[in-house]
């Protein structure tokens, strides 16, 4: 039977999507070079027959002997605190990640779906965003080793795409959270959780009006699974549509935590977009996809994911 690939397969997202293609009876290869996934995250799977894990860098040219039907490409760090700490390896897993990854998919004749971002938007002035919007990016900015790389990533697939006629899938992923993010990877849920729960002050950045529209991985990765199996291309946004400040996130952590941690307010980081909000429309009409975990369901599984 031929395979799924999941590159990012010991990452957060890539983790909960080889699951749920298990659960889904499918043959699946996770392949990751553990710079921010953990084997932690796929060792309830390593014994299962339908699973099997391959230590590489995808941005290290590399072949798989076995039949592909579906490649999802997840594999790359994400957080802000991660990507500027690894800039050149983003910037590479963007580029000659994605290149290697459209190389297999072409030898093996599979479809491939890439997972971008909302920071193609960067700073956005159009809201909410739709994905006719070209965005708003500082080209040389902190975050620039993230968000160009993707938008490499994406013209990358347009182009191969279009040359060679092959199935290549674009999905735009807005922020999303859930059990196994890292509890230091320096993102706003697992920070403001760990801090609740540990009694310390919150650190909310700026003045905390700053937006997210928060999506649980479950929607996530039905998300990217519907997108893979639908004859739409993409780039589709994949996200929830709820907006919420940063200061009422920090709130709605402190009262479901039940917590007597304080918040204390810290300097907005560089380039630091102010409001996020994915319009939905395209992924509802092709794929009748939408989210349907709250943000209070979604924390409370993540809450007690972390304690
Ligand atoms: N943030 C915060 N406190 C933290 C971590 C993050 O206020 O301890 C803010 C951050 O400045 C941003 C938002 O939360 O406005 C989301 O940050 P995150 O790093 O999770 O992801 P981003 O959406 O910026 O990529």
């Amino acid at each position: 039977m031929a395979k799924i690939i999941v590159a990012g397969g010991a990452g957060f997202i890539g983790s909960h999507l080889c699951d749920f293609l298990i659960t889904k009876g499918e043959d699946v290869v996770a392949i990751d070079n553990l710079v921010t996934g953990n084997k932690n995250n796929i060792a309830h799977l390593m014994d299962n027959k339908k699973f099997s894990f391959i230590e590489q860098d995808i941005s290290k040219e590399f072949s798989v002997a076995f039949e592909v039907k579906q490649i999802y490409n997840l594999a790359s760090p994400a957080s802000p605190v991660d990507y500027q700490e690894k800039p050149l390896e983003t910037l590479d897993a963007g580029s000659l990640g994605v290149r290697n990854l459209l190389a297999i998919a072409k030898e093996k004749n599979a479809s491939l779906l890439f997972a971008s971002t909302s920071e193609v938007y960067g700073n956005p002035l159009e809201h909410p965003q739709k994905e006719t919007y070209w965005g708003n990016v500082n080209p040389v900015g902190p975050r620039s080793c993230y968000d160009e790389a993707k938008r490499f990533g994406e013209a990358y697939c347009v182009s191969f795409r279009k040359m060679n006629n092959s199935n290549v899938k674009i999905a735009r992923i807005f922020n999303t959270y859930g059990p196994r993010m890292r509890g230091n990877d320096g993102r706003v849920v697992p920070n403001f959780i760990n801090q609740a729960l540990a009694g310390e002050s919150i650190t909310v950045y700026g003045k905390g009006d700053q937006t997210r529209s928060f999506c649980y991985v479950d929607d996530m990765v039905t998300g990217l699974y519907s997108l893979m199996n639908s004859p739409e291309k993409g780039p589709v946004n994949i996200g929830n549509p709820v907006e919420t400040t940063i200061l009422e996130l920090a709130q709605k952590i402190i009262s479901l935590t039940k917590s007597k941690s304080k918040i204390s307010f810290k300097g907005l980081p560089v380039d630091d977009p102010e409001r996020r909000l994915p319009d939905i429309s395209l992924a509802r009409e092709k794929l009748a996809w939408v989210p349907k975990i709250s943000l209070e369901n979604g924390l409370k599984k993540t809450i007690d994911f972390f304690k």
